[in-house]
């Protein structure tokens, strides 16, 4: 089994978040629920309509193409792919063909071929009764496609490709990149060979939308031609869909029904000079941090490795946790991931009615914490507390008395009360019973009414004791 060598190629849809479509004025708003409601004579391609190209979509797939250090064309150009269906009213698709926005470039050190700008199609939905209905909210919603060079291995190292892609999508603000609402979507092409130097015969699996199951419909296919192989038969090219509920792919489409798109350029859309119409240098330079720099960043945190996932995978989040680390000292590092990451988030997903609180008082707990002024207990109420209602933990700390005492005279002097009231408990601990040390801690905190550093206690007592 091991002996065949596994090759897969990705191509990864994304609709791009920006504020209208991609030839016309109408709002792209991937939530609107109402079917039609975001369409006008050019999204519904009236006779005589011209479509007008979006260049903040333009812009978006140029800022990819710079994440990736990919190559931004010279020049660049839109063309028809024609193929009739309902979901396509024009009766093509305005895509790119031979001169995409961007060659090249890298994801997780894998090559990437191009990446091109089309338009999203509407959204056919089969009733009970045989009818088709079809929502254009969709229809010229702007969509990027990136494809790969066939180089990537195994199924892991395809997840880990599209959620690396995912992460940039979001860190540039280019896409929302939610699989589950069709933001992102990926194609997966799977071919097995036993000799190195050929390809075998490639599949493809169509509109996959989870990781869970790129991550399945890969291995499935895999398994399967590999079993092909093994009986001597021959693996045809096709286009296969995931079945969801049976776990395993389904023929669509034999290579011999393939559409013949008849391409060309569309005449209707100038040819773009995107040296000229954009200040790529600007692109660049104005990137927000990426995904990888920012684990190879945290990798100097000493963070549990489930940490650096969860930061690396909500930008929002990794923010918040860098605008708390600026104020408290990246020393603190650990100390804030796991007042962040596990007394935090574990409050969240206990109690939705709480907020994060904002991120300056968030670093005024932690860093009350870090003078001694806060026990953990007393860091973590009062947590919940400005979770609940966002508030200066200070004010609320000295309003309710919470605020530890690291005044050594007087923690001093509560040391000696305790001792002197303590004589046989003293002797007792003298002669060898060393359990007795917590008990004279305890006094110590009964009488500061909670409120002195246990730790501070503790060296008090064995400076007195000794
Ligand atoms: P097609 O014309 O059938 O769409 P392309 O050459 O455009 O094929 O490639 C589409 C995708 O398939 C790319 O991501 C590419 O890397 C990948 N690919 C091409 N050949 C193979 C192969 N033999 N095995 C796996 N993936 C492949
Ligand atoms: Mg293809
Ligand atoms: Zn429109």
């Amino acid at each position: 089994m091991s002996d065949y060598i596994t090759t897969i190629g990705l191509e990864i849809h994304a609709e791009l978040h920006t504020n209208s479509k991609m030839w016309c004025g109408c709002k792209n708003d991937p939530y609107e629920k109402k079917p039609n409601q975001n369409i006008c004579e050019v999204c519904m391609a009236h006779p005589g309509t011209l479509p007008v190209a979006n260049h903040k979509a333009i812009k978006k797939v140029i800022t990819v193409g710079c994440a990736v250090n990919g190559t931004i064309a010279d020049f660049t150009e839109f063309d028809r792919k024609n193929y009739f269906y309902p979901d396509i009213p024009k009766g093509y698709q305005i895509s790119q063909y031979k001169l995409p926005i961007v060659v090249g470039g890298k994801v997780n050190g894998k090559d990437l071929t191009r990446i091109h700008l089309e338009e999203d199609t509407a959204k056919s939905s089969h009733d009970n009764e045989g009818y088709t209905l079809v929502d254009y909210n969709r229809a010229g919603v702007p969509l990027m496609e990136l494809v790969t060079e066939p180089v990537i291995h195994s199924a892991e190292e395809a997840v880990a490709f599209a959620r690396e892609l995912q992460r940039i999508l979001r860190y540039t603000g280019v896409s929302e990149a939610n699989m589950e609402m069709g933001q992102m979507r990926i194609e997966a092409n799977i071919s097995v060979s036993k000799d190195p130097s050929k390809f075998g015969t490639k599949c493809e699996v169509k509109n996959i939308n989870s990781f869970a199951s790129v991550f399945g419909a890969i291995n499935y296919e895999v398994a399967r031609h590999i079993e092909a192989c093994e009986k001597g038969e021959k693996i045809v090219q096709e286009t296969r869909g995931w079945d969801e509920g049976k776990q395993a792919t389904f023929s669509q489409r034999k290579k011999e029904n393939a559409h013949d798109y008849r391409y060309f350029p569309d005449p209707d859309l100038p040819k773009l000079y995107l040296h000229k119409l954009f200040n790529i240098d600007e692109i660049k330079s104005s990137l927000p941090e990426l995904p990888s720099a920012r684990k190879e960043r945290y990798s100097k945190y000493n963070l549990q490795s489930n940490y650096v996932d969860i930061l690396i995978d909500d930008v929002n989040m990794g923010t918040y946790y860098d605008s708390i680390l600026s104020s408290v000292g990246e020393n603190n590092s650990v100390l804030v991931a796991n007042y962040l990451l596990s007394d935090t988030l574990g409050l969240l997903a206990k109690d939705e009615s709480l907020r994060l609180p904002s991120s300056s008082n968030f670093a005024k707990l932690i860093g009350m914490n870090i003078k001694g002024e806060l026990s953990s207990r007393g860091t973590k109420d009062i947590l919940a507390v400005i979770m609940k209602e966002d508030q200066d933990p200070r004010d609320y700390a000295e309003k309710n008395n919470l605020i530890q005492t690291n005044d050594t005279e007087a923690l001093k002097k509560i040391v000696e009360e305790v001792i002197s009231e303590s004589p046989t408990q003293v002797a007792d601990y003298k002669s060898g019973k060393e359990a007795m040390f917590m008990y004279f801690v305890g006094q110590c905190m009964k009488k500061s009414k909670g409120n002195g550093n246990p730790s501070l206690f503790q060296e008090l007592l064995k400076e007195a004791l000794k």
